[in-house]
Parts: structure tokens; C-alpha cells; sequence
């Protein structure tokens, strides 16, 4: 049998931390299986439908790397893959359940339905939902009403019975039918399907053989199992993945920080983190391995690799996640995906201009100095600015080095500058011995005589590293920067 899974959103939100787990655990249970990975829109609310989070899905999935086998934009053999536009499928299968005796017409209104509900408050009631008025009535007199008076269908649960079913990760799992929720609506009165219906329709009808999916839906579970028996269809195989949790233990939402996937690579996040991240939460793989490729993933999920236990997202280890990647990425990779961040902050001139040869080629040739330090991309342009623009020079204070004072500072530098230009022209390591052999003559230790200079250089204690910085940016213009950082010095 070929395994077929699916992930199934509702494009009512942005693509989230929880979506992409579930979706890519279909990914890679599906390509461990040389099944096929299926994508679906669920549109059916068309109340909180919104076109824009439909754009968003393919531009996040897109972005993130890897693509379903079928979908809407794919096509495939059960295409459409858009729940509105399949109205006409759910119309007739919620039709042949009123036929076979699995479900019923309801003429209920809004009005008595609310009136229902208002009694049972008034009452103290713990009765909820639907009170089944329209379950016994004769079929004949249903049928004969349904031509011309508005109805639902809804679905007859079978009562004082018990729904159970095998979760691959939770095990067997019993309901009774009487905490179903109570004759749940199949088909709305305007034509259109409830979630249930479709859902379960349109599983059946593409062939899904297994579905993995957040654990919140384990409730309607028993519920879409009665609908599968009533259409006389077996069911898939439902395994319910471990909840996405903050470090609080709460479900994870913005309050934990970004959740959206367009926040996280709006901050410099690459795909490979997130894909890698997210595959460990809720699933182990290999003891004491952490970084894994997509090729890898498929390669080992298993459903037997699922944890039970809630998955805790952690942003520092996110960071990790991150800060490696970059540190893999080949220089020329990494400006690649810097440059944007770059342009759009005004690294080049104005936010968003592009840059001259010029900046471009500086730009490329700094990467190597951030690539060991950065942890997001959007920090790169910031870490390089002095490269682009000069510096102003900083408070003499900033030059000098710890129990010293301005004298000494302003002689530091002095020595410093005779290394600029020497160390413009040769690579790391003929920097480093001139640097050495300057400091020893002078009997200084190295880092007083290069904390002066790289104040002067990059406007800053804490930069990038000091001697790539000379190189990139020459002597002439180091020197200008090191000849204003005396002048600042010299002032009484
Ligand atoms: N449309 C549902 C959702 O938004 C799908 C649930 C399922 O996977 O069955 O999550
Ligand atoms: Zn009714």
C-alpha cells in the first residue's frame, strides 16, 4: 500500500511553528515511505478566509525548501485540492447519509436553537449543543419539508455506544458516543460543508492512508471515526503529535516571542534552522546528533521516533541552530542571503539602495569577518557598518585600556598607527607577527597596543576582527581614521 499523508490548513492565520511541524512530519513520514506528501486548502470559513494567507503559505513553504507531491498549485489525480471548490462532492455524500439512515434533515432556526440554550441556562442546565428535536422525525415528512423549507444535515450519533480507535503514537484511544458532541452539522444551510464533513470526505476520496496532525484535534477524532463508519469507509490511521509548548509550558504563541515563519525570517533565521529545529520537537532521531539535512530527516523518521511528551520550543537553542548554519554556508552563500538584510537597512546609502561594484565587493570580501559571530542575518549589515561608512570618532574614554590613562592612550595609538600600513598589505598571520614583534619591542602586551587601534578603526571595543577590518579598508583610509581618533586625543 502506498502511504499517502497531507497537511490540511485553514488559511485563516499565518503559517506558523505548529503548522510547519505538521506539515513537515507528513514531509518526511511520506518520503521515509516513498509515499506522497499531499497539501489541501480547508477554505470551507469563508468568514475567516483571507487570500493573503493563502500567499503566504506558498511563499513560507516555498522559502522553507520543500513541496508537496499534490496540492493545488501542483495539481494531481484528486485535483481540486481547494475545499470550495469541491462544494458539490460534499453536498451529495452528506445526501447519501441521509439516505442510508446516518443522518438527518434539521429545520431548526437560529432562533430556536438560541431559545434552547437560554432555557438550559436559566435551568442550570449542563446540557450543551444540539437537543436532537429534528433526530426522529419521520423521513418522508424530512424529505417532503427539505424541498422547500431551509434545513442542515446533520449527523446521527449513534448513542450509548463507544467510538475506538488506535493512535499510533497514543495508543487505543475509547470515547463514548454520548460526549461526542451531539449531532454535530455535516452540511450548513447555505450548501456549504462543515469542517468535519470535508475533512473527512475529502481524506477518503484522495487516498490519505495516515494522518498525522496536532494534538488539539484528538477531540474531534472520534467524531470524524463515527463519520467514516457511517459512510461505510475505513478510517485512516490517525497518530496525534506531541503539543508545541513555550518554555512556561503553555501552548506556544506570540507571547513566547516570534511563532509566525515570515517573523522568524524577517530576523535572519535561515530555512535549514527552522526545518532542523522543527523536526526535533516532539521526535528523536539520533543520539548526540544535532544538525540534520532535509536528506537526513527522510532518511530516519519513523513514527516510533515520535515522543509522547509536549515538545518545549526554545529560541536560545533556535539561536544555536542558526548560528550554525550560517557558519556552514560557504562565504559566497552567506552574502547571498546577508545582501538583502544589507540593502534594506541602508547599508549602501538609503534604506532599500542597492549597491555600487564598489560596496558590493567590500560587502563580499567582509563576510568572512562575521561569519564565526553571527547568530541572525539581519545582525551582518550592523556588524559591518564601519566598513561603509566612517565612524564617529568615540570618547577618548573608549580608548583607554584598563588602569591607563589618556597619555598613555594617546601613545598606544601613536605606536598603532605605524602598524597600519604594514598591516593593510599582508594577510592575518604577517599581521599577528607584526603586531607581536611591535608590542614586544615596545614592552607592551598585545592586546594594550591593538585596543587603542581598534577603537580607531572600527569605532568600537567590540568589533570584528581588527586586522581583516585594515586590510578592507586600506591604509589611506585607516590611517584617516586612526589620524581623527589622535586629533580627539590631543584636545585638552
Ligand atoms: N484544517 C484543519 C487545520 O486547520 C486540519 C486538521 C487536520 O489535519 O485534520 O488544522
Ligand atoms: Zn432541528
Amino acid at each position: 500500500m502506498e502511504v499517502r499523508d497531507r497537511y490540511a490548513p485553514s488559511p485563516t492565520g499565518l503559517q506558523h511553528v505548529g503548522g510547519l511541524r505538521t506539515a513537515l512530519f507528513n514531509y518526511l513520514f511520506a518520503k521515509s515511505q516513498n509515499g506522497k506528501f499531499i497539501l489541501r486548502l480547508e477554505d470551507t470559513d469563508r468568514t475567516r478566509f483571507d487570500k493573503a494567507y493563502v500567499d503566504n503559505l506558498y511563499s513560507t513553504f516555498e522559502w522553507l525548501g520543500f513541496h508537496w507531491d499534490e496540492g493545488p498549485d501542483t495539481g494531481g489525480p484528486y485535483a481540486p485540492y481547494v475545499q470550495s471548490e469541491r462544494s458539490i462532492v460534499y453536498k451529495k455524500y452528506a445526501h447519501s447519509l441521509v439516505e442510508n439512515g446516518a443522518a438527518y434533515y434539521c429545520f431548526c432556526s437560529a432562533e430556536r436553537l438560541d431559545a434552547v440554550r437560554r432555557e438550559r441556562e436559566a435551568a442550570h442546565s449542563s446540557e450543551s449543543g444540539y437537543d436532537r428535536h429534528c433526530r426522529n422525525m419521520a423521513p418522508d415528512e424530512a424529505a417532503a419539508r427539505a424541498v422547500t423549507e431551509p434545513h442542515t444535515i446533520r449527523l446521527k450519533i449513534p448513542l450509548g455506544e463507544k467510538t475506538l480507535f488506535n493512535d499510533a503514537l497514543l495508543g487505543s484511544v475509547e470515547w463514548k458516543n454520548d460526549d461526542v458532541s451531539p449531532d454535530p452539522v455535516l452540511l450548513k444551510s447555505d450548501g456549504f460543508p462543515t469542517y468535519h464533513l470535508a475533512n473527512v470526505v475529502d481524506d477518503h476520496l484522495m487516498g490519505i492512508t495516515h494522518i498525522l496532525r496536532a494534538q488539539e484535534w484528538l477531540s474531534s477524532t472520534p467524531l470524524h471515526i463515527i463519520l467514516y463508519r457511517a459512510f461505510g469507509w475505513e478510517p485512516p490511521l490517525f497518530c496525534h503529535l506531541p503539543m508545541v509548548m513555550g518554555q512556561d509550558g503553555k501552548k506556544l504563541s506570540k507571547r513566547h516571542g516570534a511563532a509566525s515563519i515570515d517573523e522568524f525570517r524577517k530576523n535572519g533565521i535561515l530555512p535549514d534552522t527552522l526545518v532542523n529545529y522543527v523536526a526535533l520537537l516532539g521526535a528523536s532521531y539520533e543520539e548526540g546528533k544535532e544538525i540534520y539535512t532535509l536528506d537526513e530527516l527522510c532518511a530516519r523518521f519513523s513514527l516510533e521516533k515520535l515522543n509522547k511528551a509536549p515538545a518545549v520550543f526554545d529560541y536560545k537553542k533556535l539561536e544555536w541552530y542558526n548560528a550554525q548554519y550560517i557558519r556552514m554556508k560557504t562565504d559566497a552563500a552567506l552574502a547571498a542571503l546577508a545582501l538583502p538584510f544589507a540593502v534594506q537597512t541602508g547599508l549602501f546609502g538609503a534604506p532599500g539602495s542597492q549597491p555600487s561594484a564598489k560596496q558590493l565587493s567590500l560587502f563580499n570580501a567582509a563576510i568572512p569577518l562575521v561569519k564565526e559571530r553571527a547568530v541572525f542575518l539581519c545582525e551582518i549589515p550592523e556588524k559591518l557598518a564601519y566598513l561603509f561608512s566612517e565612524p564617529s570618532v568615540p570618547e577618548a574614554a573608549e580608548f583607554i585600556p584598563k588602569k591607563s590613562s589618556l597619555e598613555e592612550a594617546r601613545r598606544l595609538l601613536s605606536i598603532g598607527r605605524e602598524l597600519a600600513a604594514p598591516i593593510a598589505g599582508t594577510d592575518d598571520e604577517g599581521a599577528e607577527k607584526l603586531a607581536k614583534e611591535k608590542a614586544e619591542k615596545e614592552g607592551l602586551k598585545l592586546v594594550e597596543l591593538l585596543t587603542p587601534l581598534r577603537v580607531a578603526v572600527t569605532g568600537s571595543r567590540v568589533s570584528p576582527p581588527l586586522f581583516g577590518s585594515i586590510r578592507l579598508l586600506g591604509a589611506e583610509s585607516s590611517l584617516t581614521r586612526i589620524d581623527r581618533a589622535l586629533e580627539k586625543l590631543n584636545l585638552p
